[in-house]
């Protein structure tokens, strides 16, 4: 533009050159002259902008009539318009009447140091126009079949800028379909991480952009954020939203860096914003599909969870029944002969020996059967509060004795929860006990209870031990224990976990080595409609 700007100024000999032009949504002006008031400097006006600008009543003479000459609606008869639609006058300090139809006269002057002025509209292409304007500072300088002479060149700008924007055109829209392969390649790639996505994306992404040796790119999603190395933010910004089904859980920014960009650059193109939003909207489906297959991969697992310890339940139901009758006869035969006289003292104490093993024994047995839900239940309306605050009395000593700070919680007018009252009691006692042997050197054990929706929840948290992910995952199986023997049975979790399903309750743990272990358990309302 420069370049042909300059020739047309040697050539015609006139002052000053500016030439506008519309592309897309944006009008461009830039002037060229030998005076200091005209600059190479390319000025961007919105359309936004340039319609209040004509709408203003204190709009210049000038600039009304490069709107007006734009719009294309003009009266060859009057003899200041060429039949293509050109402006011309020798003599701008003369009041001109532009006769804009209907009887409506909009009288003009258009004063200035530049007496003769030129305003020669092209045609880019289709929608896309632009004015030539000519000025000189001698008056009566062009003649009609100048004026018609310079309508050929601006056709020939006309041309040149269409052919220049098709290429420009083309070569942009090569970047964006090789960024959006780009990407894909990483998204289809197997065991690419979510984060190694956006990485990608965000290294990619300037590439795309126009000034892409300016450009950085950034994306916050679920509050983290992914740059790129040398990444910059600046207030020249294009942003896109990242939404799920309407909801917004983060963004795809680009930025130009300000140092690199002239004046009056920095705007974005439409079709920049485009692909931004394109972008915007494969992440959001990438994280859609990602969280459904990691749901998908949760709910087998607990399945197959599930299945594992109702599995280990039947087994341990079976055991259970058929231990069960042996144990009460050598109980009973054990009590029988205890009674009878004439006994040795060894041989007495032999038969306490096997009493005291087989009560031990038919122990297991009823906690196995516990587990598999397969013993009968009393239930009845509970007050979970009042069992916490009953057992809690049980373990105040033992606490005290250990160094351990003894926590209770208890949220008011909770509702009742109908349940068997010795089984919550175990409950609470098992999760208690496992808390206290968590934490050897002390702590602090804390039991509270809460509203859970239509549930009422109980929660035993300590900060001992904790355990890792692995026994964590096992901790409901029968036998499963990490304690040494004669301190553990590993039959304490699996009998909490059997009354809470028994119960239609749910229960779930968190814990971290070193940190601690928190146990939630929540059983139903045993009157939800009162209790709302
Ligand atoms: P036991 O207590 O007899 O070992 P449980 O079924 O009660 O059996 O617990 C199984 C295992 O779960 C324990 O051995 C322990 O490793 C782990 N565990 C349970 N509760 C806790 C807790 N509060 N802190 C740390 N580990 C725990
Ligand atoms: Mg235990």
């Amino acid at each position: 533009m420069k370049d042909s700007a300059s020739l047309l100024l040697d050539f015609s000999g006139c002052e000053a050159i500016e030439l506008r032009t519309r592309q897309g949504d944006n009008y461009y002006r830039c002037g060229f002259g030998i005076l200091p008031k005209a600059s190479t400097k390319i000025e961007i006006i919105s359309a936004a902008q340039r319609e209040a600008m004509l709408a203003d009543s204190k709009i210049s003479d000038y600039e009304w009539l490069c709107g007006y000459i734009y719009s294309g609606q003009f009266d060859p008869s009057q003899y200041f318009f060429t039949r293509n639609g050109s402006y011309w006058t020798g003599d701008v300090s003369i009041p001109q009447k532009i006769n804009l139809g209907d009887d409506r006269v909009r009288e003009i002057s258009l004063d200035g140091d530049y007496k003769t002025l030129a305003i020669i509209p092209f045609v880019i292409d289709e929608g896309n126009f632009g004015l030539m304007i000519m000025k000189k500072l001698e008056r009566y300088y062009f003649t009609r079949q100048d004026i018609e002479f310079y309508e050929g060149v601006a056709q020939t700008f006309g041309v040149a800028a269409s052919c220049r924007r098709s290429q420009y055109a083309l070569r942009e829209r090569l970047k964006e379909l090789t960024c959006i392969y780009e990407i894909s390649r990483i998204v289809e790639k197997p065991d690419t991480s979510t984060d190694e996505i956006l990485q990608g994306i965000v290294r990619i992404l300037p590439s795309a952009m126009q000034h892409s040796e300016l450009a950085s790119a950034r994306i916050v999603l679920h509050g983290r954020e992914y740059v790129a190395e040398g990444f910059k933010e600046s207030e020249f910004r294009l942003a896109s939203d990242i939404a799920i089904k309407d909801e917004k859980i983060g963004m795809v920014e680009v930025f130009y860096s300000a140092e690199g960009l002239d004046e009056g650059e920095g705007l974005f193109l439409s079709e920049e914003r485009s692909l931004l939003d394109a972008v915007a909207k494969e992440i959001g489906s990438i994280v859609e599909t990602r969280r459904a297959d990691e749901q998908q991969a949760l709910l087998q697992e607990q399945l197959r969870h599930a299945d594992r310890l109702a599995t280990v339940g039947q087994f341990a139901a079976g055991i259970a029944h058929e231990l069960n009758d042996p144990l009460s006869r050598i109980l009973g035969f054990a009590q029988l002969a205890s009674k009878a006289d004439n006994l040795s003292q060894q041989v007495d104490e032999d038969l306490d020996r096997i009493i005291n093993a087989s009560l031990n024994a038919r122990n297991i047995v009823k906690k196995l059967l516990i587990f598999t839900r397969d013993v009968p239940q009393t239930i009845g309306d509970l007050d979970l509060n009042r069992v916490v605050a009953e057992e809690i009395l049980f373990f105040e000593s033992q606490c005290g004795r250990k160094g351990i700070e003894l926590v209770k919680d208890l949220a008011p007018n909770l509702p009742l929860i109908s349940a068997d009252p010795v089984q919550i009691k175990q409950v609470l006692v098992n999760l208690a006990v496992n808390a206290i042997h968590a934490m050897p050197n002390g702590g602090r054990l804390r039991m509270c209870t809460r509203r859970a929706r239509k549930r009422v929840a109980l929660v035993v948290e300590d900060n001992g031990e904790g355990m890792s992910e692995e026994v964590r995952k096992k901790i409901f199986i029968p036998f499963f224990t990490t304690k040494d023997v004669g301190k553990g049975t590993g039959l304490g979790m699996s009998v909490v976990h059997g009354i809470v399903m028994s119960h239609g309750g749910k229960i779930s743990v968190d814990s971290a080595p070193g940190e601690g272990t928190r146990v939630e358990v929540e059983f139903p309302q045993s009157h939800p409609k009162e209790a709302q």
